[in-house]
This record gives C-alpha cells, sequence and structure tokens, in this order.
C-alpha cells in the first residue's frame, strides 16, 4: 500500500488517540485535515489560528513523536490554517505555516557532589527546604536564532553569539556582552544563544536571569543567611545569561557576589553572557573591577535596524503570525517606525488586530492612523543621562561642568534642575539620581527638589528655565 498524506495521518491519529484524553482528541485532532504529503512533509489544515497556536503550545511533543513513528527522524509538519478574510478578500484564505517543533525547555537536573559541604545547598528558584536541584533554565524557546534575522545592525552580535553557542566557553568572547538601545533584541539573541546550547549540548546547565531579578535573589538570601549557597548555586552553572547587568549600577554589595561567581565560572572555563543598555565605557556605578572583567571577552552592539531589516523582520513576523499584508503597507510601517524592533512589531500586531476585529481593510490610511497613534503612545523614556545633557546644553555648559563640585551659582542651579528632572521624569531612586549626577547623596537630591520647588513660586526667571525645560522634555 502506497504512503499517503491520509494514511500517514490516520496512523498518526491512532498513536494520538491512546495519548490523550478523548474530549481533547475530539476537539482538538479531529477537525484536522490531512492534505498533502511531500517528501517527508506532512501538511495539515487547522480551522484557526488559534487551532495552531493552541496544537503548537500543547500537543507539539506528542505531535512530533507520531510523525517520526511515521516518516522517521527528518520528519516534518506544516500547518495549513484556513483564515477568515482579513483585507476585503472574498475567499478566505489560506497561510501555511512551519511547526517549530519546538517543546518547552525541559527542567535541567544537576549533581550537586555529595561530599557538598552544604548538603542544604538551595536553589533560589525553588521553595526553601526542597531538597532536589532541578533547574529551569528560564529560557523562552520562542527567542531563537531562527527568528532572529540578520541585517548589518546586528550582525557582528548575531555571529558571536552564535560562535559562542557552537563553543559554550571555548572561544575568546567570555564574556560575551551584547549592548544596545530599547528594543533592538538583546532580552532576544540572549535567549537564542541559551536555546541553541541547550539544542546542541542538552547535558549543560544553562540558566537565564535579568539583573534584577538576580539581585532579589541575592537580597533574600542575605536576609536569610544563605548568602552562601547563594554563590555556590551559581557557581555550578555551566551558562550563566544575566539580562540588563546595567540594573547592578550602584548596588555594591550584589556586584561583589557577581564578581566572585563570575571568577569562579570564567576560571573553569564556564560561558558567561552579559546584556546591556550601555557600553562598558558608559556603565556608571559599576565597580571597576568588574568593568575590567566585561571587558575580557568580546562587547558587541546591537544598533538600530536598517530598512531592508526592518522590512524582513515584519515579513517574517506576518508569516510566522499566518497574515497577508499589501507590500506598500509594510513599506509605510518600516519607513516611519525606525529605532526600535519592539515598537514595529506592536504598530503591526495593533494594525492586524484593527483589521481582523474591526473588518477594516488594511489601507494605508488605516496604516497611517496606527503609525501615528503608536509613535505618539510610546513617548521615549528620559534617561538622567539625556537629562543632564538637555539642562546643560540649555545653560550652555558641558555635563563634566553640570557635575562639577563647584558652588558657583548658575552652575548649583543647573545641577538641581538636573535632579529636579530625573525625579520627575525617571522612575530612579534619589540615591541613584545622586550617584548618576556628580556623585552626590540622596540628601543633595531631595534638597535639590525641594529648593526648585521653593524658587518656582518665587523667583519668576527660575519659573522659564522650568517651563522651557519642561518643554524640552515631552
Ligand atoms: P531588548 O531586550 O533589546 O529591549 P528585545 O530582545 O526584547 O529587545 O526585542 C524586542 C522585540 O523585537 C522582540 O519581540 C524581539 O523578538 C524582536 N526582535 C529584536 N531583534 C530582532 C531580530 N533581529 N529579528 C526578529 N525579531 C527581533
Ligand atoms: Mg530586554
Amino acid at each position: 500500500m502506497s504512503v499517503t498524506a491520509n494514511s500517514v495521518w490516520k496512523n498518526c491519529l491512532v498513536f494520538i488517540k491512546d495519548n490523550i484524553q478523548p474530549q481533547a482528541f475530539k476537539t482538538w485532532f479531529e477537525p484536522i485535515k490531512p492534505v498533502k504529503l511531500s517528501e517527508n512533509a506532512l501538511s495539515i489544515q487547522v480551522p484557526s489560528k488559534f487551532f495552531y497556536e493552541w496544537l503548537e503550545e500543547h500537543y507539539v511533543k506528542l505531535l512530533k513523536v507520531a510523525l517520526t513513528k511515521e516518516l522517521g527522524e527528518s520528519a516534518k509538519l506544516v500547518y495549513i490554517i484556513r483564515m477568515e478574510n482579513t483585507y476585503g478578500n472574498k475567499e478566505p484564505f489560506t497561510e501555511k505555516i512551519p511547526s517549530s517543533n519546538r517543546g518547552a525547555m525541559a527542567a535541567q537536573e544537576m549533581d550537586v557532589p555529595i561530599k557538598s559541604k552544604n548538603p542544604e545547598l538551595r536553589n533560589p528558584f525553588v521553595i526553601p527546604g526542597i531538597r532536589n536541584i532541578k533547574i529551569e533554565s528560564q529560557l523562552n524557546p520562542n527567542y531563537n536564532f531562527d527568528n532572529f534575522l540578520e541585517g548589518d545592525s546586528n550582525r557582528l552580535a548575531r555571529s558571536a553569539g552564535m560562535a559562542v553557542a557552537n563553543k559554550p566557553g571555548g572561544t575568546s568572547f567570555n564574556p560575551l556582552l551584547v549592548f544596545g538601545g530599547v528594543g533592538l533584541g538583546k532580552t532576544h539573541l540572549a535567549h537564542a544563544i541559551g536555546v541553541e546550547i541547550k539544542d546542541k549540548y542538552p547535558e549543560r546547565t544553562v540558566l537565564y536571569i535579568s539583573a534584577e531579578k538576580f539581585t532579589q535573589q541575592y537580597i533574600e538570601s542575605v536576609k536569610k543567611n544563605t548568602r552562601n549557597d547563594f554563590i555556590h548555586f551559581y557557581q555550578l552553572i555551566d551558562v550563566l545569561i544575566i539580562d540588563d547587568v546595567q540594573f547592578l549600577s550602584g548596588k555594591s554589595g550584589t556586584q561583589d557576589v557577581f564578581f566572585h561567581i563570575f571568577n569562579h565560572l570564567h576560571q573553569n572555563g564556564k560561558q558567561v553572557i552579559l546584556t546591556s543598555d550601555k557600553a562598558p565605557v558608559d556603565m556608571q556605578d559599576i565597580e571597576q573591577r568588574l568593568l575590567s572583567r566585561f571587558k575580557w571577552g568580546l562587547s558587541a552592539e546591537l544598533q538600530s535596524p536598517d530598512y531592508e531589516t526592518r522590512i524582513s523582520i515584519l515579513k517574517n513576523k506576518l508569516y510566522r503570525d499566518g497574515v497577508e499584508i499589501p507590500d506598500d503597507i509594510i513599506e509605510y510601517v518600516a519607513k516611519h517606525i525606525k529605532t526600535n524592533i519592539r515598537e514595529l512589531e506592536g504598530a503591526i500586531i495593533s494594525l492586524i488586530a484593527q483589521s481582523t476585529l474591526n473588518k477594516r481593510e488594511v489601507t494605508i490610511e488605516l496604516a497611517q492612523q496606527v503609525v501615528e497613534k503608536f509613535v505618539k503612545n510610546t513617548k521615549r523614556e528620559v534617561s538622567i543621562d539625556y537629562i543632564q545633557k538637555v539642562v546643560s546644553d540649555y545653560f550652555e555648559m558641558d555635563v563634566a561642568t553640570l557635575q562639577s563640585k563647584t558652588r558657583k551659582r548658575h552652575i548649583v542651579q543647573a545641577r538641581q534642575l538636573a535632579m529636579f528632572f530625573a525625579k520627575k521624569f525617571t522612575k530612579a531612586s534619589l540615591a541613584s539620581i545622586g550617584s548618576q549626577i556628580g556623585k552626590r547623596d540622596h540628601a543633595t537630591v531631595l534638597h535639590a527638589c525641594k529648593t526648585v520647588d521653593n524658587l518656582a513660586e518665587t523667583d519668576k526667571q527660575f519659573r522659564k528655565y522650568i517651563d522651557d525645560l519642561t518643554k524640552k522634555f515631552s
């Protein structure tokens, strides 16, 4: 008997039926139609995008096992989605989406040396008291290299990431520090490296963590008197990925503990991957000895994507979502949203939502409305660096002067204004504002804010400074 899409699918169903609840089988598998078999790729038709997502999220492993039994290791699954028309087509259109074939990341077992001096070694990720060290990698399998598109803006960082993933701990890129502005793909790339390492070296223990969470865990460990356990836990990791290390700025205790962990890992040939919103030279309030470690390996920048890359990122996103949008509209979006990939994706998602929910045709006019709203609504977050720059420009001095120790009245006022605006427009603490504006303490910042408030009431000229500057920030 020859093998057909029907016969393959029939056998798969027998296997699947044996392995899931009858109700789930009825809901999620009976409506599927096998459509085509070419070489080892089976195409199946599903009734909606949601259906496809559900299958991918809950049954991808099962599908994979079933299909591999039928078609061998290189079996592939392609979904064909029968969609409601999204932009004025009379016919519903279909779209093909490849199965990601990625299940959730499996938990990693780790051998804790039996002779360990810490039989009570605590894993900061689990409830205290649980002895078994099972480490979730915290990796998001949806952030992988396949969907991290290459362009001039990210080529160096991407290929360094690949190199590290091929030989974790075995390249001179240790640590690998990826830096760049908001929404340019640092987190995505960091996960992709981890995901790739788990694919290639399943036995290695990989851990992704944000610097913020790392800090919280550390503080917690100090409170509970388990600082040593905390350090030992991290020293057992093979590939440590810490996202947004600029968060460690000003936190000397956490920096200190990270310094020890880093040294241990590095000496033992373990890989460290870091991301940051600034290059090491521009990082403030990070201890010198830590900064010099950051520079040991490679610092690779993610820059704003060029037009071609923006187009391919958009097209890829649409392809993966199974949605079609005319080229001129994609080009319009790519032309108007330039600096931030997250915003780029956000705009296209709201465009899709507008068109599907409101059943509106995707036209250039609709795209204009969405883009306009989008650009307006995503006010840039103002940074303390930026505030200092704007205030110094306004008073025609340079930032170093603004930060200097002088007591000259107009410089003091400029500095106080910078502190005042930093308090107003950022979420930074008084201590962090102080340390970034000329290394002052939190009391100085508090005093500055009060002084500015007072002068705003009593001094007309000063009131004008505030109004002028406020306009520049909004
Ligand atoms: P960051 O951590 O630098 O703020 P993210 O990694 O969160 O940025 O990326 C923002 C969004 O842009 C994510 O949805 C990510 O998947 C997407 N993105 C970034 N770079 C790329 C790329 N090169 N190809 C495809 N998508 C990308
Ligand atoms: Mg990020």
